[in-house]
């Protein structure tokens, strides 16, 4: 069963925690990067801060829209790009409608690339579960 839809995300959480960083009061758009695990581990490429700079803006701009237990909408930034994409949480955990994150799943799949797929609309998800999860019940 599929409980909250960041449950499945909270383990991969634990298991990622070696590195440890403060717990900040609360979790924000400004010092996400800093704690959630999979923006912490690309953190440090040059792909992972692209996709970090879109991710935040995705969520400056109230993009993600959480749709249901386990889909999320990411809604276009206003003069920037025109399309929506759908990204879920599956068994294999999240995947995204976009080009650029299916092309990564051929690489991968094909052995091309040992880089774990990941878009920036992925990421702001992920924020978006992290913040929504560490912050249940400091208010708001
Ligand atoms: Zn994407």
């Amino acid at each position: 069963m599929l409980g909250y839809p960041c449950d499945n995300y909270m383990i991969d959480y634990q298991d990622l925690s070696g590195i440890s960083y403060e717990e900040p009061q609360k979790y924000t758009i400004d010092n996400i990067a800093f704690h959630e695990p999979t923006s912490r581990l690309i953190k440090n490429e040059k792909r992972g801060k692209t996709m970090l700079f879109k991710a935040k803006i995705f969520l400056e701009k109230s993009c993600v829209i959480q749709i249901s237990s386990t889909e999320w909408n990411c809604l276009p930034i206003q003069d920037y790009n025109k399309r929506t994409y759908l990204v879920r949480l599956t068994s294999e955990g999240f995947v995204c409608g976009c080009q650029g994150f299916n092309e990564k799943v051929d690489k991968y799949e094909s052995g091309k690339s040992e880089v774990v797929p990941i878009c920036s609309h992925v990421l702001a998800v992920k924020q978006f579960c992290f913040i929504q999860e560490k912050n249940k019940g400091k208010g708001r």
